[in-house]
């Protein structure tokens, strides 16, 4: 059910739409916000900002976690990446630009990527509420493998 992770080209083209908006804004693309993002791009199991922290520190032990909530905050607030999860839980970031659900699992907190298939159902005519773009659904219940720790 997982959908692939990014291309490499996918990759390319969305580091130079972060190196634009930070020329656009005034920010300076460091090495350390380079490497947070390619991070991010590259995993498909949407960390918080402490496990995006321990994996780019092992390549560079000089970063520090507040540089890694910063930017992960900057990207957000730049559209290009989104969070997903509880709002009591910690904040989960997510890579993948492309349209797709989550399934949620409330015991272990694991969050998986859904592709969505066919088109959605969705109210024809809203009326006066507006037009609808896009939708977004949030599947939750136990992960495979907290079922099973259920059952021993
Ligand atoms: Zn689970
Ligand atoms: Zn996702």
């Amino acid at each position: 059910m997982d959908i692939a992770g990014g291309t490499r080209e996918n990759e390319k083209q969305r580091m130079e739409a972060f190196s634009s908006r930070c020329r656009e804004n005034g920010i300076k693309l460091t090495h350390q916000r380079r490497e947070i993002f390619r991070e991010i791009l590259q995993s498909r199991d949407h960390p918080t900002v402490e496990e995006v922290f321990d994996r780019v520190r092992r390549r560079m032990p000089t970063l520090s976690k507040d540089t890694v909530y910063r930017t992960l905050w900057m990207l957000r607030e730049m559209g290009l990446i989104g969070t997903v999860g509880y709002p009591y839980r910690s904040v989960h970031f997510d890579g993948n630009d492309r349209s797709h659900d989550h399934f949620l699992c409330t015991r272990c907190g694991g969050i998986v990527d859904l592709e969505i298939r066919g088109e959605r159902a969705v109210p024809a005519d809203l009326g006066d509420l507006g037009r609808v773009e896009s939708t977004y659904v949030e599947y939750r219940g136990l992960c495979r493998t907290c079922m099973n720790t259920e059952k021993e």
